[in-house]
């Protein structure tokens, strides 16, 4: 092992290399020019919107992703030596937690040069708590680097994120690693990547023996060998590929290049137009800036994803995966982003990320779609209507800034100064600004014969960027801070967290007057304590994690319940009957009013119903969870005309409540996807497990490394698992959990759980 130093920036740390957290104050003499090797951030070209491409880096956990960015760091000159998640050194994982733990928790971004454009670049974690982070990330890239583990195809998380991406129709190219493991396999990978995501891969390099002798590519575009030299694999050699230097390989590379090009003459007609004029039977001669067009515009289209290999742990292949990412994925301009039209060349922001530096407050990332914003310079927040003052402008390295005077369109920035802007806001360059572009949106979307309405003659809405979905929490406990004088601390802290992660839930019980935390799982929570305590200093109290369960109902019904008091000397008196049924898959309640013959009923009496029923909704009658899948009508409302208000809604709450327990009062249970790799001899003891844990399994699919198991587990069964696995399996088997919706629990499940909360 090393010997460790202090860390470069500063000499209080015992880092071994890179920086300590949050941000060095001295961190511009990291990046001196004087030291001849590494590149000035602080001088970066400005560079026009086709030289630019934000992509992020996604995939399961463990896949490679945060060695394949140090290594893409390290080869475009921006880190003396490369960084190494076993030894907690990385540029990326920069937080504490994430150095200690070996894995990534927030998404980083960094900004690099590659021959002539700028890679903004985001780092996303793969562990499913964090799932939240990957789909904010992406909502704001153009184009994705996916990472396979070449000796386990395509794992679970991957899947996920792949979905993920397909929903933001974003271009993708394949990067199959860990070729040196002497399990990895090409052949089995592509196959894997085909089947399970549905897409057409294009390969466009060989490798070059596996496992150990893993040494380089050939690429298939070029027709070069590329072979790795030296222990840094900053040197490559290029030879052309001919029968002499491939050897056996060379019928093979041969063929694959045939395949490529008519693989692409498939995918694209104008290519094949060209090809057939220029080469007739000669399918092979076909120029490689013809063929890298041509892979350019198949990527952007969707219709197939460009499939590379290496090793980002021997720095093998990572060069060209880089090339690959300037070549074929788009430049922000070649994106269609339709709200862009209304805005004209204004400046139009949209927020992703919030995350708080001690000492200059909140920093907020913000990807610019159009025109130019400046440091100093007021900006308005469309979706909370408020004005904010732009401070400071900087381009994040990691855990590095450099200050820059403006952001132009494409570019990823981080903002300092803005005190409200939340996850997923949008920003504009002033509140003219956006009714200019409120009206823009109207006028096209009006029919010539309505009239134009006058500015400010109805309500104004302003055109806003899609935000991000919030997935539901599963898991929540409650927190508490060492002594009552720290609560106001420990409030402060959680509304910090929360603004920069949306998947963090809080509330006030409340029946207790406890404070909850509601989170995506396990590691999510802990990382939130552990937060707590580094970040601000508080030893906050976590009570046990529970699952969050949901009630609903199980067959229609109508109740109705009546209500007589006297307050003040008035007489309140006041009847509801509300109908609700099963609604499979609606998620919450779902409020309608029944038609009915007699006057309608005043703004305020409904408002105070729907109150009702809202609050009745949030705290089901069974054990006090949210009630879902439920739809309730609002059948008729008797009132006096001297009866309260809240006495109407406490009403309407206690006729839910009874409807509900009246129509079967059902408990669900969340559910987890689970796909665990075990070696063939450790299955027996992984299955009686599972059967343990009221798993069903699904499937078990022999690979040639062990076997997959793909299970449905409720997610109370699933605490510690990653212990118990470890145990079983002697550390030998990985898994990956993905939350799948809800499941009835059977009577006898749910008299134990009620029994359990509520004593005997
Ligand atoms: P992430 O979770 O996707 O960010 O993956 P990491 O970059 O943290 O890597 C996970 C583990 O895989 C680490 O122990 C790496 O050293 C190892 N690893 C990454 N790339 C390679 C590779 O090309 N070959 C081998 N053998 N191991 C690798
Ligand atoms: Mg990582």
């Amino acid at each position: 092992m090393r010997a460790k130093a202090a860390c470069f920036a500063c000499t209080m740390c015992q880092l071994r290399r890179g920086f300590c957290y949050p941000f060095p104050t001295y961190s511009k003499q990291y990046y001196s020019i004087k030291t001849g090797k590494i590149k000035s951030i602080r001088h970066l070209p400005n560079l026009d919107i086709s030289r630019i491409r934000n992509i992020g880096i996604m995939a399961h956990i463990d896949a490679g992703k945060t060695t394949t960015t140090e290594r893409m760091l390290y080869n475009a000159g921006y880190t003396r030596s490369m960084g190494d998640v076993d030894d907690g050194d990385t540029v990326t994982d920069f937080m504490a937690q994430e150095r200690e733990r070996g894995i990534t928790i927030q998404s980083a971004a960094v900004t690099f040069h590659w021959h002539d454009h700028r890679i903004n670049l985001i780092d996303t974690p793969g562990h499913v708590d964090f799932t939240m982070e990957v789909e904010r990330s992406l909502r704001v890239l153009d184009g994705a680097v996916t990472i396979f583990d070449a000796s386990a195809g395509v794992e679970a998380q991957t899947l996920t994120v792949w979905r993920q991406a397909d929903n933001y129709d974003i271009p993708r190219i394949c990067f199959l690693n860990k070729m040196d493991k002497p399990t990895a396999s090409f052949e089995l990978s592509v196959e894997n990547i085909k089947e399970k995501l549905d897409v057409k891969p294009i390969i466009l390099q060989l490798p070059i023996g596996t496992g150990k002798e893993f040494r380089g590519v050939v690429d298939l575009v070029s027709m070069d060998v590329l072979t790795w030299r030296g222990n840094d694999g900053s040197v490559y050699e290029h030879q052309d590929a001919n029968a002499e230097i491939v050897g056996d390989l060379w019928a093979e590379v041969q063929k694959a290049r045939s395949a490529l090009v008519e693989q692409l003459a498939d995918m694209d007609d104008g290519f094949a137009e060209q090809v057939l004029a220029g080469h007739g039977d000669k399918l092979a001669d076909v120029s490689p800036d013809k063929l890298r067009a041509a892979v350019r515009k198949v990527t952007l289209a969707r219709a197939g994803v460009p499939l590379l290999c290496g090793s980002s742990l021997k720095n093998c292949g990572v060069q060209p995966l880089l090339d690959a990412v300037v070549d074929f994925l788009p430049a922000p301009n070649e994106r269609q982003h339709n709200f862009l039209q209304w805005y004209g060349n204004d400046p139009v922001a949209l927020a992703f990320k919030v995350c708080h530096d001690q000492q200059r407050g909140p920093l907020v990332f913000l990807r610019l779609y159009g025109g130019a914003l400046s440091a100093h310079s007021s900006i308005f927040n469309v979706s909370r209507n408020c004005t904010e003052r732009l401070s400071r402008l900087l381009l994040g390295f990691a855990d590095q800034h450099v200050e820059i005077p403006q952001v132009t369109a494409g570019n990823i920035a981080i903002a300092v100064g803005l005190k409200k802007t939340v996850t997923g806001d949008t920003l504009v360059a002033s509140k003219k600004s956006a009714i200019a572009a409120s009206q823009r949106t109207r006028e096209a979307n009006t029919p010539p014969n309505e009239g134009s309405h006058e500015a400010g003659d109805i309500e104004v809405i302003l055109p806003v960027l899609a935000g991000v979905d919030v997935p539901e929490p599963v898991f929540f406990c409650t927190v508490e801070p060492p002594s009552a004088a720290k609560q106001k601390n420990l409030d402060h802290a959680l509304a910090c967290l929360q603004r920069e992660d949306p998947s963090l839930k809080v509330h006030l019980d409340p029946e207790s007057g406890q404070t909850v935390l509601s989170g995506m799982g396990e590691l999510h929570i802990e990382i939130i304590q552990d937060r707590i305590r580094r970040e601000y200093g508080i030893e906050a109290y976590l009570g046990p994690l529970q699952v969050a369960y949901r009630e609903t109902t199980t067959r229609p019904g109508c109740t109705t319940v009546s209500l007589e008091r006297h307050q003040a000397e008035m007489l309140h008196s006041v009847s509801v009957e509300l109908f609700i049924q099963p609604q499979p898959g609606a998620g919450p309640v779902c409020i309608s009013w029944a038609p009915s013959e007699g006057p309608v009923p005043r703004p305020e009496i409904m408002e105070s119903v729907q109150s009702g029923i809202e609050s009745g909704a949030s705290q089901g009658p069974i054990l006090g969870y949210p009630v879902q899948d439920v739809h309730v009508c609002v059948q008729s409302i008797t009132v006096n005309p001297s009866t309260s208000l809240a006495i109407l809604s406490a009403c309407t709450v206690q006729c839910l409540h009874k409807a509900l327990l009246e129509t079967g009062g059902q408990i669900l249970e969340p559910l987890m996807m689970l796909e665990i790799l075990v070696p063939e001899e450790h299955l027996s003891f992984v299955l009686a497990d599972l059967a343990q844990r009221r798993g069903s399994v699904l499937s078990i699919h022999a690979r040639r490394y062990g076997q997959v198991v793909s299970a449905s587990v409720p997610l109370a069964d699933m605490m510690g698992y990653s212990t118990t696995l470890r145990t079983l399996t002697s550390g030998t088997a990985s898994f990956s959990l993905e939350p799948s919706g809800y499941k009835s629990m059977s009577p006898l499940e749910q008299r134990k759980l009620i029994q359990e909360r509520k004593g005997p």
